[in-house]
């Protein structure tokens, strides 16, 4: 008899009214457990839009004899947030089926020697791209894939490595080719390498992007992935380019250098930062600034700075963070120990939920943080400056959608 695997839905929980800008990410890891269980069939609750009813509907003429209930997105911190609501069904399904239901968090297998990514097993047509992503583009179509699994670097808020249960991991180029034709040939060219570094130094980046470009897939794909300030080159950059990596997201966290620092994401100063964000710029890639609020040692005039600093990159499209603090990180352990009372639950750490609990900072409360984050939003969204810009890049459509999105009343 055949397994289920079951991908819960708490998008609504977890981005309460913005959860139309988000993406619904097609659940690579899910593909390769099924793909080792014959028989076995997929539940995408969140891309299918299904509650706990919808899924006992979903499931009451199979037949099975296993549920698993995999409790994470692509983005490993997904599994913190999706833990709690896999935990809720396992009991609602347990209490209607008469079957064993396991809930798994972590990876418990190696993505890196399973193959090409069996899409098959996925309805394409269902998952969505950011809102950002598909700026400029015909629709939202997504599609993901890997080269590498877990991560080169070490720093003190991350908690990939528990998630992967691995260091870090690459895969061989020519199945990153081989997903992505059968994405494109799916129709599906908005795609995420889902890396936690993509852009770096490694010979193996520099394969997939050749594969790509000779394949001539360059362009025709519109890839993101995840950068770092200090392990991008110029040459670099217009390799990925021309491989159709249209937007990079950098970690630039904090416009204060020891505080940054501090975090030990990188030692680059600000200047470094502006040279690097101009040059990717001039390679024509698009860039997702990512900046947190709530380092223990923000105050109101850091936190100023972060903000100043993103308005002045001009980034075209910046992701403002409170503070993340999970299970398995160093901070998390460091902020323990100071006494600092953290989130719990999944809403709790789900930044656009109306039950987001904000850690405080050594001078400022939880609260206070979050204003300053939900202000930066705004100011930063509706500059004139960052609209024209965009407007250039990406045309009316692009700017009518940012306007709508600002007018999103959140909480
Ligand atoms: S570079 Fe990114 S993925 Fe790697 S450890 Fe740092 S935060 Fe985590």
């Amino acid at each position: 008899m055949p397994k289920v695997f079951v991908k819960p839905n708490d998008k609504k929980r977890q981005y309460s009214r913005v959860q139309h800008l988000s993406a619904i990410e097609t659940p690579v890891w899910l593909s390769f457990m099924s793909k080792a269980q014959e028989d076995s069939i997929i539940v995408d609750m969140e891309a299918e839009g299904l509650d706990e009813k919808g899924l006992v509907l979903r499931l009451k003429d199979v037949s099975v004899d296993e549920v698993v209930l995999l409790a994470t997105g692509s983005h490993p911190s997904a599994h913190i947030q999706q833990s709690e609501a896999a935990d809720r069904l396992k009991k609602g399904v347990e209490a209607i089926f008469d079957v064993p239901v396991r809930v798994e968090n972590r990876l418990f297998f190696d993505p890196t020697a399973m193959g090409a990514i069996p899409y098959e097993k996925l309805r394409l047509p269902l998952y969505r791209a950011h809102n950002w992503h598909s700026w400029g583009r015909p629709d939202r179509s997504y599609g993901a894939t890997f080269s590498s699994i877990s991560c080169p670097f070490k720093c003190d808020f991350c908690c990939v490595k528990d998630f992967y249960r691995s260091d870090y991991r690459r895969r061989d180029p020519r199945l990153v080719l081989e997903d992505i034709k059968a994405l494109v040939s799916s129709g599906v060219t908005n795609i995420k390498m889902m890396d936690e570094l993509f852009a770096l130094e490694h010979k193996g980046t520099r394969e997939v992007c050749e594969l790509l470009r000779a394949e001539g897939l360059g362009e025709v794909v519109n890839i993101w992935a995840y950068a770092r300030i200090d392990t991008v080159s110029e040459d670099l950059l217009k390799v990925l380019r021309r491989a159709g990596v249209r937007w990079l997201a950098y970690g630039i966290e904090s416009g204060n250098e020891a505080i940054r620092a501090g975090a030990m994401k990188g030692k680059f100063t600000n200047d470094h930062v502006r040279s690097v964000i101009q040059m990717t710029k001039d390679a024509d890639i698009s860039i997702v600034g990512n900046y947190m609020f709530g380092f223990w040692d923000d105050t109101f005039e850091t936190m100023r700075e972060t903000l100043d600093l993103a308005k002045n990159l001009n980034c075209e499209y910046s992701n403002f963070y409170c503070m993340s603090v999970y299970p398995g990180s160093r901070l998390y352990d460091e902020m323990k120990a100071r006494g600092v009372d953290l989130p719990l639950t999944s809403e709790e750490f789900a930044q656009m939920s109306p039950n987001f609990k904000p850690v405080p900072t050594k001078a400022l409360s939880g609260r206070e943080v979050m204003a300053f984050r939900d202000a930066a939003f705004s100011e930063y969204f509706c500059d004139p400056g960052y609209l024209s810009m965009m407007g250039g890049r990406f045309g009316s459509h692009a700017v009518e959608e940012i306007k709508a999105m600002t007018s999103i009343e959140i909480r």
